[in-house]
């Protein structure tokens, strides 16, 4: 099966499979010049970066103007005279023209993770979005550096909540609720942030009481937090809180949603006294793609069909679902099912085109006919790994991302809670 990008690269006007942008084709540093920061094709015309993202300046020209062959070839001669010195770590989501050369695959925490199982690298390639960097920074020894070949792979959905607003936020809270524990000890709120947020908001939760949860936790995350608290602040992502508390038993009248732009988020004192779980108004612009529509379709022409969605989507979408769960439980539940089964999947786009080719046994398809993968990821080309490489190689840490210790120290307070949460 033909990688995402050589799908993209072959769509023709009229023709069958359709993009969502057709400037897709165009390579990522084409936007990196862009007059204001932006997403890049393929973003919801709705997501707007913030000013303060980072920019990815232009690289050498010989990386932008060599062949895939050239920069194939480079970047292998690069790995073989780094060996164990480096390691490059690509997030599911990622190209299999940048996945071909990673040396562990996986989510975001995974990689965090498969950072801090390499004590011996100096320097870990983080091929994924900024805040993945950031938690490989927070996990990894002191001593290594975490390299992202494009600073300008951010993600729309961690750029929902930033630390102002909700600095801001929680300080409307304690005034609403106060600050003294009731009678069985538990505190008025607690702040959650999903691992698809910016290293300050994981150190706000670290400062205040709070926790980080990933997709695969989210569940064992909030039942932490009602042990210690009467109502939990979710964010950025409304879909992963709703979905989950929802799943727990939280009714949805008791989940108002947080938009930062209104005094008390736009509602009324009433209802967020009565809240359980208090939504930021984020959303992944890749996972509000999948509709009921698509699963009636696929229902429809497949008979049979296992549908399994993540918990990023929106909550008719997880209803209508036969399953829903993070990219690793969906990628188990293709390596247990007996061959023979029929999946479609309402993830992003590169993974689901790399399940089906692992899985030939199986019938795996995107939920979502149209080719649109997540546009910041898609900022990450050989070009920026073969650059970043070579620099290292000639003593020069390009594209460092680094976390200050101020932010750093409660933000891990924060990972430790929620790896003391796990199951
Ligand atoms: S898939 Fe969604 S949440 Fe993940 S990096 Fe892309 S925009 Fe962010």
């Amino acid at each position: 099966m033909a990688s995402v990008n050589t799908t993209i690269q072959l769509i023709r006007p009229g023709g069958q499979v359709t993009s969502c942008s057709p400037a897709l084709k165009e390579a990522p540093w084409n936007f990196d010049s862009a007059p204001v920061a932006e997403y890049g094709p393929g973003s919801s015309m709705f997501d707007v970066a913030p000013v303060d993202t980072p920019r990815q300046g232009e690289i050498p020209a010989e990386y932008r103007r060599a062949s895939d062959e050239e920069l194939d070839r480079r970047i292998r001669a690069a790995k073989a005279t780094l060996g164990d010195r480096l390691v490059i770590l690509g997030h599911f989501y990622q190209r299999d023209e940048v996945i071909t050369y990673a040396d562990f695959v996986g989510d975001s925490f995974q990689l965090a993770q498969a950072a801090r199982a390499r004590p011996d690298a100096e320097a870990i390639v983080f091929c994924g979005v900024h805040f993945m960097a950031e938690t490989a920074d927070l996990l990894s020894g002191p001593s290594q550096s975490v390299i992202l070949p494009n600073l300008a792979a951010g993600c729309s959905m961690a750029d929902m909540a930033d630390i102002d607003s909700v600095t801001e936020c929680w300080e409307q809270l304690e005034e609403l609720y106060g600050t003294e524990p009731d009678a069985s000890g538990r505190v008025p709120v607690i702040p959650v942030t999903y691992m698809n947020s910016s290293a300050a908001l994981k150190g706000f939760c670290g400062e205040h009481g709070g926790i980080v949860c990933t997709s695969s936790n989210a569940a064992t995350v909030l039942e932490w937090a009602f042990e210690r608290g009467q109502r939990v602040l979710f964010f950025p992502d409304q879909h992963l809180g709703r979905n989950t508390a929802k799943a727990m038993g939280v009714p949805l009248e008791r989940m108002p949603m947080w938009n930062p732009r209104k005094p008390l988020g736009g509602n009324d004192a009433e209802a967020i006294q009565d809240a359980r779980v208090i939504l930021w108004h984020g959303f992944c612009s890749v996972h509000k793609r999948f509709t009921v529509a698509q699963i009636d379709r696929a229902r429809a022409e497949h008979p049979g069909v296992r549908v399994i969605v993540h918990p990023e989507c929106p909550m008719p979408v997880v209803d209508a679902a036969d399953e829903a769960g993070s990219t690793d439980y969906i990628k188990k539940a293709i390596e247990r099912a007996p061959a023979g089964s029929t999946f479609a999947i309402g993830t992003e786009i590169n993974m689901v085109q790399r399940l089906a080719a692992e899985h030939p046994e199986h019938t795996i398809f995107c939920l979502d006919p149209v080719v649109c993968p997540c546009s910041t990821m898609y900022r990450i080309h050989p070009g920026y790994l073969a650059w970043v490489l070579e620099a290292f190689i000639a003593g020069e840490i390009v594209n460092q991302i680094s976390v200050v210790d101020s932010v750093a120290l409660p933000a891990r307070v924060a990972l430790e809670r929620m790896l003391a949460a796990k199951p």
